[in-house]
């Protein structure tokens, strides 16, 4: 059984519709797919009409903006959460709206660098997404051909501490751990040690977290090499957390995250759905539940 729990659509930065994705999904062999757009769950209807046609089964999910100590950016995957509870929908509505207001300022520190770019080559690098964010900037300045892909839009302007870089806002980690949790979903780091220090979210951080609420980490990311993998897998391990592996696929928007490049192990996946199970239970929310299409 191949288990992919962390794809993204044109819902948000991906380039694929939830539509193209499951099927692309099917052909590349997935039994199950994670569908987890950035702050939003703009892509599941479509992914679920999808899922069905294409025979695999749907875990509907999305990747919250979240910041941790110091105010550094974590991402927090969030599994079956019933998308119409009221704390949820109020942070999404300000992470979505924090984001509409960043890309005028992005454009503006832009220009301020001596690049001719508009909110119009944005919107056309965005497509059908639901929002405009820093990866549809990255991609209007690809295609103004002011840099060569993605990454060096980020490297050489958009990441934090480069010219073109706008804070914006986000529940803290603990919060966003606890909402996920009321929405009767639950909650798996995404990348723990990505971009960042091992130590920020090390061992002992993890384990608060765990006591919190928070489900599992994924382990087996791109971003990951395999002394992290191993350690992260051993923390785990030692805190009861459930260990994923993903592709973090986001269609042709970047490189190296072919899909099923990074897989969950079954056993691994069904202890996430126990867990999914109790909190929908213990929340009395209206989770949603996998979309069998098997
Ligand atoms: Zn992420
Ligand atoms: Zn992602």
């Amino acid at each position: 059984m191949r288990i992919d729990l962390h794809t993204h659509s044109r819902a948000s930065d991906g380039t694929q519709t939830p539509g193209e994705l499951v099927r692309a999904a099917s052909a590349a062999g997935i039994d199950v797919l994670g569908l987890t757009d950035h702050d939003t769950a703009d892509g599941w209807d479509e992914a679920v009409e999808a899922a069905i046609d294409a025979g695999i089964t749907l875990v509907r999910g999305m990747e919250i903006s979240t910041r941790h100590e110091g105010g550094r950016g974590v991402h927090l995957l969030a599994y079956l959460p019933d998308p119409t509870y009221p704390p949820l929908v109020a942070e999404l509505v300000r992470i979505l709206d924090g984001r509409d207001e960043r890309v005028p300022m992005m454009l503006r520190k832009l220009r301020e660098c001596g690049i001719e770019i508009d909110a119009a080559d944005v919107r056309r690098a965005a497509g059908a997404a639901a929002a405009t964010g820093r990866p549809h900037v990255a991609d209007a300045l690809v295609e103004l051909g002011a840099v060569r892909d993605r990454e060096e839009a980020f490297a050489r302007y958009l990441s934090a501490g480069r010219p073109a870089y706008v804070d914006r806002y986000a529940a803290t980690l603990d919060e966003m751990v606890d909402i996920v949790t009321g929405a009767g979903g639950v909650s798996v780091i995404a990348h723990p040690w990505g971009r960042h220090e091992r130590t920020s979210l090390d061992e002992p951080a993890l384990a608060e977290l765990a006591d919190r609420g928070l489900a599992g980490i994924e382990v087996d990311h791109q971003d990951h090499d395999q002394p992290a993998r191993r350690d992260l897998r051993a923390i785990a391990r030692n805190l009861g957390l459930v260990a994923t592996g993903s592709s973090d696929h986001h269609g042709t928007g970047k490189t190296g995250h072919d899909l099923a490049c990074n897989t969950t192990d079954p056993d691994e996946f069904a202890r996430l759905l126990e867990l999914a199970q109790a909190s929908a239970e213990r929340s009395g929310r209206a989770a949603p539940g996998l979309v069998n299409g098997a």
